[in-house]
This record gives structure tokens, C-alpha cells and sequence, in this order.
């Protein structure tokens, strides 16, 4: 660098190192590019603090092509800007790049580059300034990775809210296994979903939700190496990265046409007890991301309370079709067993019968011997009915003292056999702590296209029928015309 490029106007000539002390003490990197003639490209000088920047020692970096600081294949980008210089296309350029230490490290520079010309306007060469941007960069990398975990997060919230909204809002079963099945695929990336419930030693596929795949198979053994099997055997998270090559023979059949390259499963766990587990499969291989299995741990454990509390429901169900005394069906569950076995029989034309019970006297018996000694009646004879019935007939309390008994398969003549057996029954045997106890009752057999509540009131007037002539006995009403079978 000569003095005489800059003099100040009115100035004396500054010193003559005034130039060179400045660029060689530059607190930032400095370098000069040759862009002419042979040493074209190279760097002319280097100041102390570009070689703190580059890791090298005094004139290491003097006649050094520039492209050799760059790292492979980033050295192209460097010389256009250089040749847009030289063209006089462009007299300075910035640009943040990588350049290479000795060792081979990269480090990140923010690069100044400006073109000096001789008096007839010709390039002699570029001054460049060079900051080290590092730190800078890795902060803003680590900005963005935190950025891009706060979304995952958000998402994963949404996805995981959209299931608790559903197990909140007390859906049934199949629709919370279908919404997460649904919102764990889609977060996670998967083409399909199955939700399984562990019977014994086999799978058994719930719930599902599928993309490009042909869906979960519907039943897998547990004994092979699926991901589905190691939480079966371990209830906790599994992955395999990929099955085409991870998996057994007899687990690649299990889930042959299904097309899976990839598979994460979390298990469902109720209480101690490992449910089953939900799922995911993907057409790639190393489809899922490290810890996806974790992930998708949270929507089986939503899953888990949705199921929970739909198996909870189910027991309510069955209490409220149960009878809290005798434990037998209650009118609700009579008046549907009924409905249900009328349709039947009408279907394939077998005969039906009803036949409805009451106990004899049973005032009295409360009277004399007070309502605890009344109740425990009502379950002796509840016991006494149960034993005579056979499974697929229905005997219900449906109301105070009084019984019915579904008869699928019966006609008149045995619904009054029947009946009269449970006459039998009662009459019998004492009653602990009570004595003699006896029933009556009225038998009907269904007619064709009678409506039901009809053949409960003819079965009602055959009871009243018995309790007239004398209590302790069966009637049957009237034989039915018309009647099917
Ligand atoms: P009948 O021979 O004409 O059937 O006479 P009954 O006394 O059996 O008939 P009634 O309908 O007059 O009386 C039924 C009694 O059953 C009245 C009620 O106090 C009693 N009862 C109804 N539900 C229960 C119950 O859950 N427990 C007990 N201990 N008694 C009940
Ligand atoms: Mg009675
Ligand atoms: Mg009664």
C-alpha cells in the first residue's frame, strides 16, 4: 500500500508506516487480494488478527489462494464474486462463509470485500475485512432448534388435547382410539396406526387409522420381534428402526401386505396391568425420530384414561341393568332381553314365552316378620328361580314381589312345566328363618305380530287367574290362536 493513494487535503503526508501499523493492528481480519496477473486470487498480506482468526503462524497466509481457505465445493461461490470485482461488475461485496483452519475446522466469517483501483480505473486489488461470526452463528442455530421445540411441543400439546378432549367429553371407546390413533400418526409422521388390546398370546387390533399403508393387521402374535411384542413382553416403549431387515420370519408374515418399514409402540397400562399398546408404523425405514416412542408413551397414557373410564362406564351399564337385591335383570334389562328374543323368534319362527310370577301373602310376611326378613325372601327366590332356568332364558325382578321369566324355545304347555317347576321350587322347601313361602303364576305364549306389552298383560291376567282360584299355583292364559310355532 502506498501513502501517496490517500493524502487528506491540507494535510502533511501522514508517516510513511501510518497505513501498514493500521491494517497490522486491526482489531478485525484484514487481508489484501491480489486480482490481477499471476498471484491473482491470492491473499497479498494478512494482519495478525485473521491469522488469530485462521490459526496460522506469520507469512503462512501471504500467497495463499484464497480458494484453498474454503471448505470443498464452497470455493466457487468466492471466485464469482472475485471475478464480478475484477470486471468492475461490483466494487464490494459482503458475505458470510465458512473458511478452513489447518486442522480441517471450519469456522464461520462475515467477509467485507472492496475493490482498490490504480489511477486509469483498473482493479489492483480487493481490501477484505474478515469477523469471526461463530458464536454468532451457533447462537442463532441454537435459537432456531429451541424455536423448532417450542412448535414440536405446541403440536404435540394440540394433538395430545385433541384426546383429552375427547376422554374429557366422555366419548366411547372406538371414538378415543380412533382420535388418537389419528393425531399420534399425524404428528409423529406415521402412514398408519393400530391400537391393541394383549389377548394372551396374541394382539388384537381395536382401534386404527391408516395412510398409504393397508392398515394394522388385525390380529399378531406376540411371540415375534415386532416393537407390538416387546412392549407386550417389557410395558414399555419399543422401536424398530427396520423391520424389513430386523424381523423374524413368522413377525414378517404377521404383518406381510401391511408394507412397513418402520414401527414405534408405547403401552396402554390400566391400573398394573399392561392393556396393550398403541402403534405406529411408517412405509420407510428409520422413519421415526430418536425418542418418538417416548412421544407417543403420553397419547397411551391419555388412551389408557379414556379406556379406563369407557370400561367404567360399561360396569355402570351393567349395574343399571341389574337388579341391586337379587343381582337378577331388572325391567330395564327384562323389557330389552324380551324385545331381543321376540325378534328372534319371530325371525326363524320358534314359539316364546312368558310367564310372570308373584309371591303369595308377601304383606304378611313383611308384617309379621318385618322388611329384612321380606328381602331375604326375595333372594331365595331369586336363587331358587336362577337355578331353574336355563342360560339363554332370562329371569328378571320387575317390580316389589314380583318375577318374570323370559322362555325362548317354550311353548304353552312348557312355560306352564317350567312355571310349575318353580312353583315347586319354592313351595318346597322352607324359607330360612321365614317358613313356607309360595308363589303363583300366569303363563302366555307370544301370537303371531302380538305386541309385547299385550303379551305381558295376558301373561298378568293368567297370574291374576291363579291368585283367584286360590294362590300357589300356575295359569296359563288362553290357548293361542294364531300362535307362532
Ligand atoms: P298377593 O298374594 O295378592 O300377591 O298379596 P301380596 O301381599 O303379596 O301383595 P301386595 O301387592 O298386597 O303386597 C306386596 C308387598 O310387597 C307390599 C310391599 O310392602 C312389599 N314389597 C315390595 N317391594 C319390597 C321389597 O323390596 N322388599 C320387601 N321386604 N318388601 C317389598
Ligand atoms: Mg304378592
Ligand atoms: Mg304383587
Amino acid at each position: 500500500m502506498n501513502e501517496s493513494d490517500i493524502r487528506i487535503a491540507g494535510e502533511r503526508p501522514p508517516p510513511s508506516d501510518w497505513f501498514v501499523q493500521a491494517f497490522a493492528h486491526a482489531p478485525i481480519g484484514m487481508a489484501l487480494i491480489a486480482l490481477r496477473g499471476a498471484a491473482a486470487g491470492r491473499l497479498l498480506a494478512a494482519n495478525e488478527a485473521l491469522r488469530a482468526i485462521l490459526r496460522r503462524g506469520p507469512g503462512e497466509l501471504e500467497g495463499l489462494p484464497l480458494a484453498e481457505l474454503a471448505p470443498p465445493g464452497e470455493a466457487d461461490a468466492g471466485r464469482v464474486l472475485m471475478d464480478r470485482l475484477v470486471t468492475g461488475e461490483i466494487t464490494h461485496f459482503h458475505d458470510e462463509r465458512r473458511l478452513l483452519r489447518p486442522d480441517g475446522s471450519p469456522v464461520w466469517v462475515l467477509l467485507h470485500a472492496s475493490l482498490v483501483t490504480d489511477e486509469d480505473g483498473r482493479p489492483r486489488y480487493a481490501v477484505a475485512q474478515v469477523e469471526d461470526i461463530t458464536e454468532r452463528r451457533r447462537a442463532e442455530a441454537e435459537l432456531r432448534r429451541r424455536e423448532a421445540a417450542h412448535r414440536e411441543l405446541a403440536e404435540v400439546q394440540g394433538a395430545l388435547r385433541r384426546v383429552a378432549t375427547a376422554v374429557a367429553a366422555g366419548a366411547a371407546a372406538p371414538e378415543v382410539l380412533a382420535v388418537a390413533a389419528a393425531a399420534s400418526a399425524e404428528l409423529l409422521g406415521a402412514s398408519s396406526a393400530g391400537v391393541f388390546r394383549f389377548e394372551g398370546d396374541e394382539a388384537v387390533q381395536v382401534g386404527a387409522w391408516s395412510e398409504g399403508l393397508a392398515g394394522p393387521a388385525v390380529r399378531m402374535p406376540l411371540g415375534g420381534r415386532t416393537a407390538t411384542a416387546e412392549v407386550a413382553r417389557t410395558g414399555r416403549p419399543a422401536r424398530r428402526d427396520d423391520l424389513r431387515a430386523e424381523l423374524d420370519p413368522a413377525s414378517a408374515r404377521a404383518i406381510s401386505g401391511h408394507g412397513a418399514g418402520s414401527s414405534i409402540s408405547a403401552p396402554v397400562l390400566i391400573g398394573a396391568r399392561t392393556w396393550g399398546c398403541i402403534t405406529l408404523s411408517s412405509v420407510e425405514a428409520r422413519a421415526f425420530p430418536p425418542g418418538a416412542e417416548g412421544r407417543l408413551a403420553a397419547f397411551a397414557e391419555l388412551l389408557a384414561l379414556g379406556i379406563a373410564s369407557a370400561e367404567h362406564r360399561r360396569q355402570l351399564e351393567q349395574l343399571t341393568l341389574t337388579d341391586p337385591l337379587t343381582g337378577l335383570a331388572n325391567r330395564r334389562a327384562f323389557t330389552e332381553h324380551l324385545a331381543a328374543d321376540a325378534a328372534r323368534a319371530r325371525r326363524h319362527g320358534r314359539p316364546l314365552a312368558l310367564a310372570m310370577l308373584d309371591i303369595d301373602g308377601f304383606k304378611a310376611i313383611n308384617d309379621r316378620l318385618g322388611h329384612a326378613a321380606g328381602d331375604r325372601v326375595l333372594v331365595e327366590l331369586a336363587t331358587r328361580l336362577g337355578r331353574l332356568s336355563r342360560s339363554f332364558e332370562t329371569v328378571a325382578r320387575i317390580g316389589g314381589e314380583e318375577f318374570a321369566w323370559v322362555l325362548p324355545d317354550s311353548d304353552l304347555a312348557g312355560a306352564r312345566a317350567a312355571a310349575e317347576r318353580a312353583r315347586g321350587a319354592v313351595a318346597g322347601s322352607p324359607v330360612a328363618g321365614v317358613g313356607r313361602v309360595t308363589i303363583s303364576a300366569g303363563v302366555a305364549q307370544l301370537r303371531d305380530g302380538e305386541d309385547l306389552d299385550d303379551l305381558m298383560r295376558r301373561a298378568d291376567a293368567a297370574l291374576y287367574a291363579a291368585k283367584a282360584a286360590g294362590r300357589d299355583r300356575v295359569s296359563a292364559a288362553p290357548p293361542p290362536v294364531g300362535s307362532i310355532g
